[in-house]
């Protein structure tokens, strides 16, 4: 039996993707696609959203439907819209797989409440090359010691509203779980101005903002003589939108109950 998904964000970048290929999977059915109120997609058919040039017969609408056997919700909109969404997903007793990044603390305290009563996966990124950096970065800043200066770039189109971006973070705090520190206390966003000396323990967070870039990250680390230097470039945001895929039917082949799942877990990677 395919499983039925609920998309939303439906006509955002990653919506339009995550439709097509929803579309030609055959474990999954679209079920749903919900934009923001008022949204001009909402009414129009999801294929013709994403571009398909042909109909699923799937109506956009603008709230996620109660009832009608929801197998999983999609969520990548904006950070307060995927707080909203994880706690209807709560209410409806679904679960939900999340990729919105930039929520703030406390619409990551109701998104961890919700986790309370159905299965939760909120990850900065859904790449596999990309958590497969994050595993190496940990075991890098670890193995290199407290030495080595950290800094992390990252550089993303120019519509994205956030920064840095979650997964500069998500990188930010597999160093600083190597390097036994916590990251609150040692990340500087940028710098400018008369800053001293750098602190030896600081890890720097730096974003680009430019063009069309899908997004690239990469972590230095440096000491006198040498520097090490690891780089994730994505090209496609098939990537992202495949991986949320694969962790949705992870979730729910695997009957999961409630609680907050990583990606590592799903790839194998812990
Ligand atoms: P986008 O702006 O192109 O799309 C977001 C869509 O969400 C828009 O169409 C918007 O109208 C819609 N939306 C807003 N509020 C809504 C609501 N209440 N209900 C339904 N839809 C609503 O952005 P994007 O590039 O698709 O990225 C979306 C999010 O996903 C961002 O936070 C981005 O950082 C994140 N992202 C994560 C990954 C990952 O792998 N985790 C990858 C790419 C993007």
């Amino acid at each position: 039996m395919p499983i039925n998904v609920c998309i939303t964000g439906a006509a955002g970048r990653m919506g339009q993707r995550l439709i097509a290929l929803c579309a030609e999977d055959p474990e999954l059915r679209l079920a749903c696609a919900v934009e923001s109120p008022g949204h001009a997609a909402v009414g129009k058919d999801a294929g013709q959203i994403a571009g398909l040039g042909r109909e699923l017969n799937v109506p956009v609408t603008e709230r996620i439907p109660a009832g009608g056997g929801l197998g999983v919700i999609v969520d990548f909109t904006l950070h307060a819209a995927a707080a909203q969404h994880a706690e209807t997903a709560a209410a409806l007793g679904v679960p939900i797989v999340i990729g919105t990044t930039g929520l703030t603390d406390d619409e990551k305290r109701r998104v961890a409440e919700a986790a309370r009563r159905v299965p939760v996966l909120h990850a900065p990124n859904f790449s596999v090359g990309v958590n497969v950096l994050f595993k190496t970065a940990e075991m890098v800043a670890r193995t290199l010691g407290e030495a080595y200066n950290v800094e992390i770039v990252e550089a993303h189109h120019n519509q994205k509203v956030d920064a840095p971006s979650g997964t500069a973070l998500g990188l930010a705090e597999a160093i600083a779980r190597g390097l036994n520190r916590n990251l609150k206390d040692v990340a500087v966003y940028g710098r400018h101005g008369l800053v001293g000396k750098r602190p030896p323990k600081e890890i720097g967070i730096h974003a680009l903002r430019m063009g069309d870039v899908v997004g690239e990250h990469t972590a230095y680390f440096a000491i006198g003589g040498e520097r090490v230097e690891l780089t994730h470039k994505a090209s496609s945001r098939d990537t992202f939108a495949r991986g949320a895929l694969r962790a949705a039917k992870w979730l729910v082949r695997s009957n999961k109950g409630p609680g907050m799942y990583t990606m590592a877990q799903v790839l194998g990677l812990e």
